[in-house]
């Protein structure tokens, strides 16, 4: 599938966003929108004018890139959320979190959801024991995610385990075991990612 490989920091300039694509250096002061805060390109700076589809379209993109997805699985996950009961923007946003790739990012087993993609894709984690190397897996509540015990040895892993990880309050996790759980199905209030989702059903309702 192709998937983005061009420089991720244009990406963030281009949303006027961090979108923490690159792990550590994102919280570092080696970040670039803390030394170019404008859209990349030539007229990077001039563009002052946005439509309000202009906006929407951002709002979108930016989303998307956030959980480092394509334009068709984007779509495919949002008129999942509208089958779904309840209000569209935010099921779009608890399908985005609950993506196995999502949780194990936000477990704090890799320093970006690209990172955790590539080590879930890889086989390194389990649900509920058994090996799942899918990062569109949807957890459930009560699902219990952990890295797998042949690759608990490696250094990537085993640096884990001297950390102090903050989650959010719908997982927990258990670092000297390297293993987390999924409490609960996240509430829009236990989301924090900045985003106006109404803006994204109103593009795709045009
Ligand atoms: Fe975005 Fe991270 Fe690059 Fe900063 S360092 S611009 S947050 S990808």
């Amino acid at each position: 599938m192709a998937r983005y490989t061009a420089a991720n920091c244009r990406l963030c300039r281009r949303e006027g966003q961090k979108l923490f694509l690159k792990g550590e250096r994102c919280y570092s002061s080696k970040c670039a929108l803390e030394k170019r805060n404008f859209p990349p390109g030539q007229h990077g700076q001039g563009r002052k004018k946005v439509s309000e589809y202009g906006l929407q379209l951002r709002e979108k993109q930016k989303t998307k890139r956030f959980y480092g997805l394509q334009e068709t699985q984007f779509r495919n996950l949002f008129d999942k959320a509208e089958r779904k009961k309840g209000i569209t923007g935010e099921n779009l946003l608890i399908l985005l979190e609950t993506r196995l790739d999502n949780v194990v990012f936000r477990l704090g087993f890799a320093s970006s959801r690209k990172e955790a993609r590539q080590l879930v894709t890889h086989g390194h984690f389990t649900v509920n024991g058994k090996k799942v190397n899918i990062p569109s897996y949807e957890v459930k509540a009560g699902d219990v995610i952990a890295v797998k015990a042949k690759s608990q040895n490696s250094p990537k892993f085993k640096e884990i385990k001297d950390m102090t990880i903050t989650v959010p309050s719908w997982v927990t996790v258990d670092v000297e075991k390297l293993e987390g759980k999924v409490l609960n199905m996240p509430t829009r209030d236990e989301i924090d990612t900045p985003v106006a989702e109404h803006m994204i059903v109103e593009l795709y309702s045009k």
